[in-house]
């Protein structure tokens, strides 16, 4: 449209000019030139550098705050998250386990107490995790956590070194843990025959092993008081055979109890995700018990019934999983494909879907939503090399932030767009009146090319700087389909274009601050200016915030203008000649401040205004009138 108008007027202008008996090669010239000049100040270049700007500054800030984007667009998706499904282990707990309990057949007892000596080689060689320098003190650990915890209860109660332990058996196979299968087998030669150990989750366990279904309800019911204090716990088995592909029934040996802590700053994570309108549902390889245990805990669900199975789930249609999940947020004993199918789901019904994961077997969840996270710490190499984002510490509360990031630079955008809009809409208004009434073109090449500057330059793009505002994550997440300039935007453009364009004319035309005659095009021009200048402050709320709120915080924003503001003082004062202007007198220079400041002063009475109003509204609707 910029350009549209530059062309008409550019023939209105030519017109004029032959009617006038003005037309001559170099008036003509004049106005080409202008017309030029005004598409290239009409066209808001900046869009692309300031999404650009603002995009790659929060992917390094973000880096620094123990997220990695990878892609550059992924920081504005993030900004549209409307549900986390989140892993339990190491994402909201601590991921440092310990082993605080055993239990034997018929008692539980602390490790120390209890000596089992095959139980123990099963924590020892049925298992994967290394521990390195575990007698000095920079003890290293690779592998599942919870293997990890068997190891150093090993060392703790037996005081040796699983090492030697490991490296003495004659391994033959192994069956590695799979969040499928929930077990671990491993296969050493024990004389003529095989002994095979196994450990996973209870009840797959349990059901391998050669007890009635009452022993195994009895064992079950004994672990049930710690899986409701947020406990995991891993089953162990073993079985004397003659070859490895016996499948004689096990002999149960103990439960190993662990412990894990729920993260600290989890807490307050999901209490901002819950404000933020975010849903977050938990998908967990853990125990029912468990899994409600820790989400009651983190406040994710208050009563037991919003957690199901995910064999409860696959049983359900898309339709009614989708209603399910608006209530039920936590999801035990899942597997990837629970994992997998959730996300698909969710997506299906318009949702913005993050998701995070450790494994291999998560990549393909990960892959199909759209915001994968990835683990930084215990996370596998190939879902890293899938997902959108790594966090670097494992935390939820990094997604959380990186959320909130992602909403600020939309939010940026559309200060950017505020702006930017306010400057054209003023600019164009302005000037095609000024043309539509007869007057002289108001701004010359030079003055058109300095607003332009500060509409997509520097001073404009420092829009793109402000940083996040705890209310941020006080609102509800951005639709997808959602416009980027909103109605309250638009209504603002058009009032602050309408204005300024008004007042400038004014001002050009009957020179109602009464300067001296020659400061008249002065005035104009930086009156103009400065209006444009309060307004980007005006533009940095997009609420109904006073301006004055936060106002230091952006302070590149701050410094920026206030050279805006001297360089127009200089241009005026000493760069005249060049801009076709006359130098002011302070009293002008006064009188043009205090009116461009009129617009802030306007904008902050409205504000004012309409707080009270809506306040009063508010105020009556809970009385019921
Ligand atoms: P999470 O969702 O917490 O990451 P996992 O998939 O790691 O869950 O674990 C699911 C279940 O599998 C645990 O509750 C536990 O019973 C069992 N399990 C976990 N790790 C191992 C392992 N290394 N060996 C055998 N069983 C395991
Ligand atoms: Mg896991």
């Amino acid at each position: 449209t910029g350009a549209i108008i530059s062309v008409v007027i550019f023939i209105i202008t030519v017109i004029r000019l032959a009617v006038t008996g003005n037309f001559n090669f170099f008036n003509v010239q004049n106005a080409f030139i202008s017309a030029i000049v005004l598409i290239v100040a009409a066209v808001p270049e900046g869009l692309p550098s300031i999404v650009a700007v603002s995009l790659a500054l929060n992917m390094i800030k973000l880096a620094k705050n123990n997220a990695l984007i990878k892609k550059l667009t992924a920081t504005e998706t993030m900004g549209a998250v409307s549900v986390i499904c989140s892993d339990k282990t190491g994402t909201l707990t601590e991921n440092k386990m310990k082993v605080v309990k055993i239990c034997l057949s018929n008692y539980c007892d602390l490790p120390e107490k209890i000596k089992n000596e095959i139980l123990f080689e099963n924590f020892c060689i049925n298992s994967t995790a290394v521990v390195t320098n575990m007698f000095k003190r920079n003890e290293k650990s690779v592998g599942s956590q919870s293997e990890v915890a068997l190891l150093k209860s090993y060392k703790k109660v037996m005081d040796g070194d699983y090492q030697l332990k490991r490296s003495s058996a004659k391994i033959i196979k192994t069956v590695p843990f799979t969040s499928v299968e929930k077990k671990m087998e491993t296969y050493v030669k024990l004389g003529d025959g095989v002994r095979k150990y196994v450990k996973g989750a209870p009840e797959v366990v349990l059901s391998l092993c050669d007890l009635t279904n009452a022993e195994v309800d009895k064992l079950l019911s004994r672990l049930e008081s710690f899986e409701k204090s947020s406990k995991r716990v891993l089953c162990f088995a073993h079985v004397d055979i003659s070859s490895v592909d016996d499948d004689k029934k096990l002999v149960f040996d103990g439960f190993a109890i662990i412990a894990d802590g729920i993260r600290k700053e989890a807490y307050s994570a999901v209490k901002t995700a819950k404000k933020a309108g975010i849903d977050v549902i938990m998908l967990t390889g853990d125990n029912i018990l468990t899994a409600t245990a820790v989400a009651k805990e983190l406040k994710i669900i208050d009563d037991d019934k919003n957690a199901l199975l995910a064999t409860d789930i696959d049983k359900l249609t898309d339709d009614d999983l989708y209603k399910t999940l608006k209530k039920v947020k936590v999801i035990a004993r899942s597997t990837p494909s629970t994992k997998l199918r959730v996300v698909k789901v969710l997506k299906n019904y318009g949702e913005v879907v993050a998701v995070t994961g450790d494994g291999i077997n998560d990549a393909p969840a990960i892959k199909c939503a759209d915001i994968g996270i990835a683990m930084g710490v215990s996370g596998a190499e190939l879902t890293k090399e899938t997902a959108d984002t790594i966090l670097l510490d494992d935390s939820f509360s990094t997604i959380i932030n990186a959320i909130k990031f992602g909403r600020n630079v939309y939010l940026n955008i559309q200060r950017f767009i505020l702006f930017q809009l306010s400057v054209n809409v003023s600019a164009l208004l302005f000037i095609v009146v000024s043309i539509l009434f007869g007057f002289k073109t108001p701004f010359n090449t030079l003055q058109l090319l300095w607003i332009n500057v500060i509409m997509d330059g520097p001073p404009a793009l420092t829009l793109g700087l402000e940083p996040p505002l705890n209310s941020v994550m006080q609102s509800l997440p951005v639709k997808r389909n959602e416009s980027i300039v909103k109605k309250s935007s638009l209504i603002r453009i058009i009032f602050s274009g309408v204005y300024i364009a008004t007042v400038t004319l004014f001002q050009y035309r009957f020179n109602f601050l009464r300067v001296d005659n020659t400061e008249v095009l002065s005035a104009t021009f930086t009156l103009f200016i400065l209006f444009q200048t309060f307004n980007a402050f005006n533009s940095r709320k997009l609420s109904l915030e006073s301006i004055f709120k936060d106002f230091t915080r952006n302070k590149i924003m701050l410094a920026t203008f206030a050279v805006t503001f001297l360089m127009q003082f200089f241009i005026v004062t000493f760069m005249y000649k060049v801009f076709g202007i006359c130098p002011m007198q302070a009293l002008s220079w006064l009188k043009v401040v205090l009116t461009a400041l009129s617009i802030v002063i306007v904008a902050e009475f409205y504000k004012i205004f309409h707080r009270l109003v809506i306040k009063k509204r508010r105020f009556i609707n809970k009385k019921g009138v």
